[in-house]
């Protein structure tokens, strides 16, 4: 069978699989209700928050542009914290909404620093809200968000935190945190498959909502909010996915949340562990390094294409390639959502033996 080790989709386990091949029911019937009430009151134990969660059909790009256009207006000043694509991302929604960013952008590979960020918010009293990527999914790079957390809602500003590849897998303890709006995707931790955005919203959050400008139908909170009221959805939802969810939600709770981010903790060590005992360097600083996604530098004459189509045609292992200016620079592992040690092994055997065919010579 395939090995998929990319940062999303990630695998779906045997039951979630199961759970998808079921017949349609009413969106607006009682046992759709219970379902998606059991599901959110799940995801907020899994988010860690009293906040109001929704489940949103869309991409986790989806989920951005929801949190966007539900706390901002346009003209508003907003700083971007970014390492990496998926930040950029994140600021061009906000900026084609008519945001004016102020960016604060890290070189890639390395952590934004709370400081830096404390100094900035000082500097622009105007600045409103913040957004922030908890876990940059193009670098493998965690940002230290519990310390940007502290600087923003000392500021009194409001946080957006893209925790797309990070929540479920990494500790993010939404309340603790204050964070106000935090976005995650169907497809990377949570075991199911691509289609659904689960978003979080804190009180100052909805006290942004009743002033922001900016246009939304698709995507609006109070929408969602109302019709979660009476256990439906305002649009038609992913339904076969919810199915999804209800079955992974109550495998991780099975497992419980403190061992799932300590599982991820122990694949993650062991991935980097395996790529330096092959001679290969780490892309991300380490001191930062992803527990969903480890990146991986080329070096020694490797052409990182070339061992992805090696490692894809005969060893059945799909892994990332570098996004954007990464392109042959890096690869990336992913080891999220159904993911564990015997899985990584199968993947630094592999590379063993694939390194020395895609050109690299170990010193
Ligand atoms: C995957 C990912 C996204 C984009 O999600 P889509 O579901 O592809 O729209 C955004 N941010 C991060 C950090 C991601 O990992």
């Amino acid at each position: 069978m395939e090995q998929l080790r990319i940062p999303g989709p990630t695998p779906i386990p045997d039951n979630v699989r199961q759970a998808m091949s079921r017949q349609m029911i009413n969106h607006r019937g009682p046992e759709f209700a219970k379902i998606i009430n059991r599901a959110t009151e799940n995801l907020k134990t899994l988010f860690q928050t009293k906040n109001d969660v929704f489940l949103l059909t869309g991409s986790g790009t989806g989920g951005l542009e929801a949190a966007v256009v539900n706390v901002m207006s346009p003209g508003d000043k907003v700083l971007s914290v970014s390492h990496g694509v998926f930040g950029e991302r994140f600021a061009t929604i906000a900026r084609t909404f008519g945001a004016e960013i102020i960016p604060l952008w890290s070189e890639w590979g390395t952590a934004p620093d709370p400081e830096e960020v404390r100094r900035t918010l000082q500097a622009n009293s105007d600045i409103k809200t913040v957004l922030v990527t908890h876990n940059e999914t193009s670098t493998g790079v965690t940002c230290d968000l519990e310390s940007i957390s502290k600087v923003v809602k000392e500021a009194g500003r409001l946080l957006l935190v893209d925790a797309i590849s990070s929540l479920g897998s990494i500790n993010l303890p939404v309340d603790e945190w204050k964070c106000d709006v935090v976005i995650t995707g169907s497809q990377k931790g949570w075991m199911i498959p691509p289609g659904m955005t689960m978003i979080s919203v804190s009180e100052e959050a909805w006290k942004a909502y009743a002033n922001a400008a900016m246009p939304r139908v698709y995507w609006d909170f109070n929408r969602a909010k109302s019709y979660l009221e009476k256990g439906q959805t305002p649009w038609t939802p992913a339904v076969s996915l919810i199915f999804a969810l209800d079955v992974s939600l109550q495998m991780m709770l099975e497992e419980g949340l403190e061992n799932i981010v300590a599982r991820h903790t122990r694949v993650a060590e062991k991935t980097r562990e395996g790529i330096k005992s092959l001679g290969l360097p780490l892309f991300a600083d380490e001191k930062f390094a992803s527990n969903t996604v480890t990146s991986v530098k080329t070096s020694n004459g490797l052409d990182t294409r070339k061992l992805l189509k090696i490692l894809r045609e005969e060893y059945k292992i799909i892994l990332g390639g570098g996004q954007q200016k990464l392109d042959g620079v890096i690869f990336r592992i992913g080891h999220l959502g159904w993911v564990n040690e015997a899985d990584i092994e199968r993947v630094i055997n592999a590379l063993k033996e694939a390194l020395p065919k895609a050109g690299f010579s170990a010193v």
